[in-house]
């Protein structure tokens, strides 16, 4: 018997939308309980400074996610977005979930499959890849965390405000995959799914990559609803699911 799994990401959570808190406390009861393990393709937080910061209106969140694995017997895997790339072990070791790798390669229903966020893909946005590359660094890491933690809200809020900015100049295009990079991660580590988020355009894309179909499947955001995937045995196609 397969697994049950559920994958979700592209969250945002934040104190400024209790709505879609309320929606995950909710979605976590309903859907993710009853799952084996669940995915969190990154960016479940709008912003996280460090782990000493208040939870303050996310604390009801952060308890749920303990819960899965406590009283449900869900495991919770965590990947770093480019929003919440600072949540680290000590927070991973207080609710209970795993920290995992982007790429992060597994088997799914006899497919060899690798989970990302999403975001090294878009390699069309040369300065967004720069910067990633600098900021993603475990020395970079190091240097922030060494600062206080009014600093290091400071900073992420200029990110974010520099990242709305220039999100909002680019073109569309910029902001989507780079479809030979994507042919590029299929190829090179021998998959035929990928499933990642980040782009908040939900689809599941088929391609004939290298004589071989390939699948791709894009988790949507949580802004107006929810969105899953959820594969089981009774799952027989891959199906995103919209979650109100
Ligand atoms: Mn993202």
């Amino acid at each position: 018997m397969m697994q049950d799994i559920v994958f979700i990401s592209d969250l945002h959570l934040d104190a400024q939308r209790p709505a879609i808190n309320e929606l995950f406390l909710r979605f976590a009861d309903d859907i993710a309980a009853s799952a084996d393990k669940l995915y969190i393709l990154g960016d479940f937080l709008e912003v996280w400074a460090g782990d000493d910061s208040p939870t303050g209106a996310l604390t009801p969140v952060f308890e749920k996610l303990a819960e899965l694995p406590e009283r449900h017997g869900t495991r919770v895997m965590l990947m770093h977005g480019n929003r919440d790339f600072m949540i680290g072990e000590e927070l991973a070791a207080r609710c209970h979930f795993e920290l995992i790798d982007d790429p992060f390669p597994i088997t799914l229903q006899g497919h060899d499959a690798l989970l990302m966020h999403g975001d090294t893909l878009c390699t069309d946005d040369v300065e967004y890849q720069a910067m990633r590359k600098m900021i993603r660094t475990p020395q970079w890491k190091q240097q922030i965390l060494e600062k206080t933690l009014e600093e290091r809200i400071a900073i992420a809020q200029s990110y974010r405000e520099q990242s709305q900015q220039s999100t909002t100049a680019k073109e569309e295009y910029i902001m989507d995959v780079n479809q030979e990079e994507t042919d590029r991660v299929f190829i090179d580590n021998d998959v035929d799914l990928i499933i990642h988020g980040h782009t908040h355009r939900p689809a599941i894309h088929r391609k004939d990559i290298g004589g071989r179909e390939r699948i791709r499947i894009v988790l949507g955001d949580w802004y107006k609803a929810g969105s899953y995937l959820r594969i089981n045995d009774t799952t027989s196609a891959f199906d995103l699911k919209t979650y109100r």
